[in-house]
């Protein structure tokens, strides 16, 4: 990219305010963190949900950016820079996509539908990489962010683009249109889903349809309700496994491949390396495509038949030697590549941080244009060591500072001995045929098949879901105690605090100081401080929760010793819990102890509901934020301070919003559990704990199954064998009170006892066989329907997974 700013403030419609108006920008950035070449960026100032782009122009005019797109200039930036001043921001970022896009006039495809857009794009690329030059959307980028972002990737070598467009309400498509420019439509599945953001099903297509308004053409599945709603004069191509479409579609399934009939020309047949419905769909929308583009059916024959699973997410997992592993072993091209560099910035776990990364194809740039854009992103993320697998990385990135080339991955691999791999975060990044699925499989610590997998994209979703109900200035704290409700305590906090929280709460010091070694520099209060831990508590600037004289005594005599100063402390006052705290009547002598004291200094004020998820005792509750209040107040007054005040938690926030005060305290909600039904419905799983079949069985009637032989088979029965037991934390009760598990989408009853290590499930008439994936809990069964059949709470079942079982976090 190389544009005169004189061409951005017409096509953003802005104002300009600069001071040097002969400039070129080289490179669109929203992301202070992840900058190429400052003097060439145009930066973007958007404003989201937890970060506004306006608050880090100071510190970018200093490291050389000159050009910015904003809603106001901020006044310590005034005069420095050159400024785009326009009335939104996010509407300027689009129309410089459609100002840029229109530079070009290749074709382009343009995918939309509910489930298989990415899959479909990647598919896609791969399919037409022979015979063209392509630009595609990475990832999922397909918002109203992603999709500008993705468009001005474009350069002057790329010959056809392939985009997602995805939406979440009305008005979206329309925006996005003109910005992708689409000559060819693609519906995937479109869904029975009523998605939020719509008032129905048809209202959601006739949104999703927009995109294809200046198609020459729409492929997609046969179907009237689609149908009805296109515009009359649109040209479809459409596919159906009846009679009536353009191409009838028959299907034989084998073992292991599915050999797909088309009855177009003079009928074909060709087989793909898949047989689950939606890789099928998926595949069949790719044939359609390349049909329509005149591809012959020997050619589309060959390359569906190498068609690949497609591993939309990048995955953190553990490495031997106490390393991260970050997986993106799947795919390398050069706009991914940021993505899982950002990603790094983000997870890593330690200091040392080492990339292997293998050539890059269809980048559209010149190879050594290429590299040397590769070599300044590795140097801008200050990666300490890069390992380049292939004929041309393994040459042209030959100047980084510390850099290790090899040929082939074969060759790596049976070299590995030359680079120890140890207490660093490592990035696997490669493109498909260089199979860094096998160095990911070398480096990994070998774990049995039970993970708990976390889905960090939910955790934010929930995060921003309960700010979505509180004032922008209202501060949070997320409750990370008991190992983040089990959910993995330092990765949770990391995620949290790049998405803006203030502080976060542990029930122990040494919860606190874990997270600490970790690397985590946000205020952390501890909820229930030993005496025998204040000391360290200083040390690691852990800050106490004081709920009595007593301790108050101990803690500032701790601090006189250690020469502290005005050292962080939160006064707990007891409301009605009847757990920690200080009673209205023990408040005078808290102020006694604090007055003229600056030993300690109170950083916030306050307390805990009992009962914010009980309806009945919404009375109650009211009295206990009432009493807060006063006798928060009446503190405030007499030691003449401005401590920060909070007594919601989770369900305080979802049911008494207007009792925010200046922070909330969230914990369950953001693993993902509401404690009421509606609100749990706003919310995303988080955890889903997996595990593999060991073992299937025929067994006849009237035979037991488990210990005791508490279950006798009534018929011939199917048997599972799960290699996961009460040890690992699922409730032995669960066995007795209707638990059941998922396989293959379908429940499969647990039968007998649930033994310490492993259980058996009846699987009879479940299409499936050992080593397939069986669901624990996660979207179904859910963790609340396991608390409620056993008569407790989601808390409980949460926090009792085994720290044995391996958490593996992931990010969409
Ligand atoms: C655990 C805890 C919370 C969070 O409660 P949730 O119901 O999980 O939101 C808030 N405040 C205190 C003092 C806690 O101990």
């Amino acid at each position: 990219m190389s544009i005169h700013i004189k061409h951005i403030t017409p096509a953003i419609h802005a104002r300009f305010e600069g001071v040097i108006p002969d400039m070129e920008i080289d490179n669109v950035s929203i992301d202070s963190r992840s900058l190429q070449n400052n003097s060439g960026t145009l930066f973007f100032a958007l404003k989201g949900q937890n970060r506004d782009g306006h608050n880090f122009i100071p510190a970018l005019t200093e490291k050389g950016v000159r050009n910015f797109v904003v809603s106001h200039i901020p006044e310590q930036a005034q005069g420095a820079a050159n400024f785009f001043v326009v009335p939104d921001v996010l509407k300027a970022l689009q129309d410089f996509a459609v100002y840029y896009r229109g530079l070009f006039s290749f074709p382009v495809i343009a995918i939309t539908g509910s489930s298989g857009k990415t899959i479909v794009k990647e598919w896609l690329n791969f399919l037409l990489s022979p015979d063209y030059n392509i630009i595609r959307s990475p990832k999922s980028y397909n918002s109203q962010v992603g999709v500008p972002l993705s468009v001005i990737g474009i350069n002057q070598k790329h010959n056809f683009g392939i985009f997602e467009a995805g939406i979440s309400t009305v008005g979206e498509m329309e925006k996005l249109e003109p910005i992708i420019r689409p000559a060819i439509g693609v519906l995937t599945n479109i869904g029975q889903a009523h998605d939020e953001g719509f008032t129905g099903r048809a209202q959601k297509i006739a949104e999703k349809l927009k995109i294809f308004k200046n198609t020459e053409v729409i492929i997609l599945q046969k179907s009237d309700d689609v149908q009805a709603l296109l515009n009359p004069g649109s040209k479809t191509f459409t596919w159906s496994f009846e009679e009536g479409a353009d191409v009838k579609i028959g299907l034989k399934k084998q073992s292991g491949s599915t050999v797909i009939k088309a009855s177009y020309l003079s009928g074909f047949e060709i087989t793909i390396p898949f047989t689950d419905e939606a890789s099928i769909e998926n595949a069949i929308t790719c044939l359609m495509v390349l049909l329509y583009m005149g591809y012959t059916p020997e050619v589309i024959g060959t390359r569906l038949s190498a068609l690949y699973p497609v591993e939309l997410r990048l995955q953190v997992k553990n490495g031997n030697n106490n390393c991260t592993i970050i997986d993106d072993s799947y795919n390398s091209d050069y706009q991914s590549l940021k993505i899982a560099l950002d990603f790094l910035e983000q997870h890593k776990t330690h200091k040392k941080t080492t990339v292997i990364l293998s050539d890059i194809f269809q980048s559209g740039f010149e190879t050594d244009e290429l590299y040397r854009k590769v070599a300044r992103l590795l140097s801008a993320h200050n990666i300490s060591r890069v390992i380049g697998i292939g004929r041309t990385i393994s040459k042209k990135l030959a100047e980084f500072h510390d850099f290790y080339p090899y040929k082939t991955t074969k060759q790596f691999l049976s070299r590995l001995n030359e680079n120890t791999f140890e207490d660093e975060t490592i990035l696997i990044k490669g493109a498909r045929n260089f199979r860094f699925e096998e160095i990911v499989v070398l480096l990994e610590e070998k774990t049995h098949e039970t993970v708990l997998e976390i889905n960090l994209n939910a955790i934010v979703h929930n995060l921003n879901y309960y700010k979505s109900k509180l004032k922008p200035e209202t501060r949070v704290m997320a409750m990370v105690k008991a190992f983040g409700y089990g959910s993995g305590s330092y990765e949770i906090a990391k995620i949290l605090a790049h998405h803006k929280i203030d502080y976060l709460g542990v029930a122990f010091a040494d919860e606190g100081i874990a997270l600490r070694h970790a690397g985590i520099t946000l205020p952390i209060i501890v909820m229930n401080p030993e005496n025998s831990a204040f000391a360290a508590m200083a040390a690691y600037n852990l800050e106490p929760e004081i709920y009595s004289a007593k301790e108050l005594q101990d803690f500032i005599a701790m601090a006189r010793q250690r020469n502290l100063n005005n050292y962080p402390i939160h006064i707990k006052l007891d409301t009605g819990m009847h757990r920690l705290g200080f009673m209205e009547h023990e408040v005078d002598e808290l102020i006694q102890l604090l007055q003229n004291n600056n030993l300690v200094a109170v950083k916030s004020i306050f307390s805990h509901l009992s009962s914010s998820d009980v309806p009945e005792y919404r009375d109650f509750t009211l009295k206990q934020i009432a009493l807060f209040d006063k006798i928060s107040s009446s503190i405030i007054e007499k030691l003449n301070i401005k401590p920060i005040r909070h007594i919601l938690n989770t369900s305080g926030v979802y049911n008494y919003p207007e009792a925010q005060f200046d922070m909330v305290r969230l914990g369950i909600g953001i693993y993902g559990v509401g404690n009421d039904a509606f609100e749990r419905q706003q919310l995303q799983t988080v955890g889903t704990l997996k595990t593999t079949i060991l073992q299937i069985k025929d067994i006849d009637p009237g035979e037991g199954v488990g210990y005791s032989r508490r279950y006798i088979t009534q018929q011939k029965t199917k048997i599972a064998t799960l290699p996961i037991g009460y040890a690992d934390g699922i409730p032995r009760a669960w066995g007795r009170k209707g638990g059941y598990v998922v396989i293959n989408n379908q429940k499969a009853e647990i039968t007998g006892t649930i033994s310490m290590d492993m259980m058996m499930v009846n699987v009879t008439g479940i299409d499936c066989k050992e080593g397939d994936i069986a669901i624990i809990f996660g979207a179904a069964p859910t963790v609340v329907e396991i608390a409620q059949a056993l008569e407790t709470i989601p808390y409980e079942v949460l926090t009792s997974i085994s720290q044995r079982v391996k958490r593996i976090f992931y990010k969409e």
